[in-house]
């Protein structure tokens, strides 16, 4: 019987990313044949106040592309609609991918003075005991780890350097509420500030704004979505001195239809808890000593960490979304990270990602600012170059949430996890078991910052 419902729903869902998808290709296909058909290729002349590029959004993408326009003397402003970067349980997983490109720029050893903690690869409990399916230490990188470190950290490392360039200005406070048009092409921005609306002209309009873009829906950019099948809960847990082992510095497992994991973070265990998508109502209604339970019943180690749990307050929930846009700009205007492609959080690559479409974008679009025009070819370069790597990437991982991720959620009474055969075969086979953990650590393509 819940197989039956289980198939309905995922029908529905099917129906519902293919209408989604439809809908999207709809209205780019009007816009295209209102705004594009009339556009010169080369876009008009601008007057010299609104050279540069304004970003909107200081999270990873924002904060990379604004740095690296900087130092290449590009008039670039950020906007965050924040006045801080100070907020909990944002992706922390710096990968060797985003270590390299910061090492290019000068600024690995400082984010490794951040507080931070290493990852080499995860401990799983399973029926029959630990097991280890990858470790990062195999790989040909001069960073063969995930540095834990604070996204607010990084930003701030990032926006301190590129403070350091007289071409950068950081507006923090700054709620970007509508897109100028002029001509048919984006040319800046309107935002609220504590003192009132104001207005930012620029070549260049980039929407770094996260996964629910203000900037792609005044675009009227539709991403579309699929079906992640989980929500994640984020909470801390203490160390203890019996404490849980696990060698590579992060430990998972599941049972009763949930899965538990944490990363070491030195002070704490930064821990998920992985629930079916929308359950969160029915836990809540159980109590934080349901939550507790189901945490123990996975992994009876944490029985004495999970007493810190008193209440709600100290649980987020990360409503898992997936989803892409078809197209990443419009004349003058460009989405990357989260806006043009939110990533599930299985293998801690939205920050990665966000980062790697920074760096393409600089690589690609710092010539044609400085040079006074950016056509649509340039921006779609940019969606070119980034669209296959995050395509293969979600499509990897639909199929782990597919087989490995719905099938846990689904199960009921099955106590533990228990690996298939074949997948511990493959973990032995010295060339192959290397190839998953060096896609997701180093990326499906090298990126690097042209100078
Ligand atoms: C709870 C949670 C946990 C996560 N865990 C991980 C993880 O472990 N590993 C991982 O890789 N990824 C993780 N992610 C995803 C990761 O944080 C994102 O993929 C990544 O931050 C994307 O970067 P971005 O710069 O594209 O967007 P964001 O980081 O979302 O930054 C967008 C910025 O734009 C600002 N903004 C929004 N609207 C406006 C506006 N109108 N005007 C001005 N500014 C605006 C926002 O305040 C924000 O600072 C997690 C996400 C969440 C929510």
């Amino acid at each position: 019987m819940s197989h039956c419902g289980w198939n309905r729903r995922a029908w529905f869902c099917r129906q519902g990313a293919r209408h989604n998808y439809l809908r999207a290709r709809v209205k780019i296909h009007r816009w295209q044949r209102f705004k594009f058909t009339r556009l010169p290729l080369r876009l008009p002349t601008v007057k010299d106040e609104a050279r540069g590029c304004c970003i909107v959004g200081g999270g990873p993408a924002g904060a990379m592309l604004a740095l690296l326009l900087a130092r290449r003397r590009v008039r670039v402003t950020l906007l965050e609609m924040h006045h801080d970067f100070d907020r909990e349980f944002r992706g922390d997983t710096v990968h060797p991918s985003t270590l390299e490109i910061l090492d290019q720029i000068g600024l690995a050893e400082r984010v490794h003075e951040l507080r931070n903690s290493k990852i080499s690869g995860p401990t799983l409990q399973t029926t029959r005991g630990p097991f280890t399916p990858f470790d990062l230490r195999r790989l040909k990188t001069k960073y063969p780890y995930i540095l834990m470190v604070h996204q607010k950290d990084l930003l701030a490392l990032l926006t301190e350097e590129a403070k350091k360039y007289p071409y950068f200005q950081l507006l923090m406070g700054a709620n970007v509420t509508d897109l100028i048009r002029e001509d048919g092409a984006v040319r800046g921005v309107r935002y609220q500030t504590d003192d009132g609306v104001h207005e930012l002209r620029a070549l260049l309009t980039v929407g770094a704004d996260g996964r629910f873009s203000r900037v792609r829906h005044l675009a009227g950019i539709d991403p579309v979505r699929t079906s992640p099948p989980m929500d994640v809960l984020w909470f801390r847990l203490p160390h203890l001195n019996e404490d849980i082992d696990a060698p590579g510095g992060a430990f998972g497992g599941f049972a009763r239809g949930h899965i538990v994991g944490g990363f070491d973070r030195r002070d704490y265990w930064q821990a998920a808890f992985v629930i079916a998508k929308g359950s969160y109502p029915s836990l809540r209604a159980e109590g934080i000593e349901g939550l507790r339970r189901h945490i123990v019943q996975i992994e009876p180690r944490l029985a004495k960490h999970v007493e810190s749990l008193a209440d709600w307050q100290q649980v987020s929930l990360l409503s898992v979304e997936s989803s892409c846009c078809l197209q990443w700009y419009l004349p003058g205007l460009l989405l990357i990270g989260d806006a043009a492609h939110a990533m599930s959080p299985v293998g801690g690559l939205g920050i990665n990602y966000a980062i790697q479409d920074a760096v393409v974008a600089a690589n690609l679009l710092t010539v044609p600012i400085l040079d006074g025009y950016v056509t649509i070819d340039h921006l779609k370069a940019v969606q070119r170059k980034r669209q296959w790597p995050v395509r293969i990437i979600q499509a990897l991982q639909t199929q782990l949430q597919k087989r490995v991720i719905a099938t846990a959620l689904r199960a009921e009474e099955q106590q533990g996890l228990s690996i298939p055969w074949f997948v511990r075969a493959f973990t032995r086979i010295p060339l192959l078991r290397d190839i998953p953990p060096r896609i997701m650590a180093l990326g499906v393509v090298r990126v690097r910052v042209k100078n």
